[in-house]
């Protein structure tokens, strides 16, 4: 597989904000606060490799490698579901709870869109396991949802290409949120700037 290829566990990164994609994705920042800690924590199990039988009818695979060489994207699936009918269904674990900014379906449609390539069978839907709340979220692979996951692929690749770092995100709001907060500096950035 070409080096060139992009993670696919970085897009829904991207899509939080482009500028921490480059912060963790170019510069290998990472804030281990208790946050992350739990989520590398909750997502061992998943990521040993191997399968196993749990719902009637129902094979787990654990850990499945993934490529797409038509968005030239690469990763991993926590989960793929594969059902006695041959559907199949991949599935995310995520830290926390299901967050109000949609970012973590379009890494998950990105598994799918690699499990398409890879099969040639159409997959519809597949789910993010939310650690925070214990719940399980499906998420349905719509026309929308496909071509946003594309754009970002895209907009991701032009990104690296263009080699800056990309602005504070407009969204501020997101950044309450984010674990580089003290790395990126959004606010002092801003005061400095309105400076006359
Ligand atoms: S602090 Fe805000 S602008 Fe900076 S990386 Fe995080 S979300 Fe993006």
């Amino acid at each position: 597989m070409n080096d060139d290829y992009l993670p696919l566990s970085y897009i829904n990164q991207f899509a939080y904000c482009p500028r921490r994609f480059w912060y963790m994705y170019v510069q290998g920042e990472m804030v281990e606060n208790a946050h992350v800690l739990r989520g590398v924590l909750n997502h061992e199990r998943a990521h040993t490799p191997g399968y196993e039988t749990t719902a009637p009818g129902v094979t787990v695979h654990r850990r499945v490698y993934v490529y797409s060489h038509a968005l030239r994207v690469t990763g991993f699936c926590d989960l793929l579901e594969e059902y006695a009918d041959g559907r199949l269904a991949p599935v995310e674990y995520k830290q926390g709870r299901q967050g109000k900014w949609h970012n973590d379906e379009a890494q998950l449609c990105a598994q799918a869109l690699c499990l398409e390539e890879m099969t040639g069978k159409s997959i519809e839907q597949g789910a993010i396991f939310y650690f925070g709340s214990r719940r399980r979220v499906d998420v349905h692979f719509t026309p929308q949802l496909r071509l946003r996951t594309g754009q970002l692929i895209t907009e991701m690749a032009h990104l690296l290409a263009r080699g800056e770092i990309p602005p504070h995100t407009e969204h501020r709001k997101r950044c309450q949120g984010c674990s580089l907060i003290d790395i990126c500096l959004p606010d002092e950035t801003a005061q400095l700037q309105s400076r006359p």
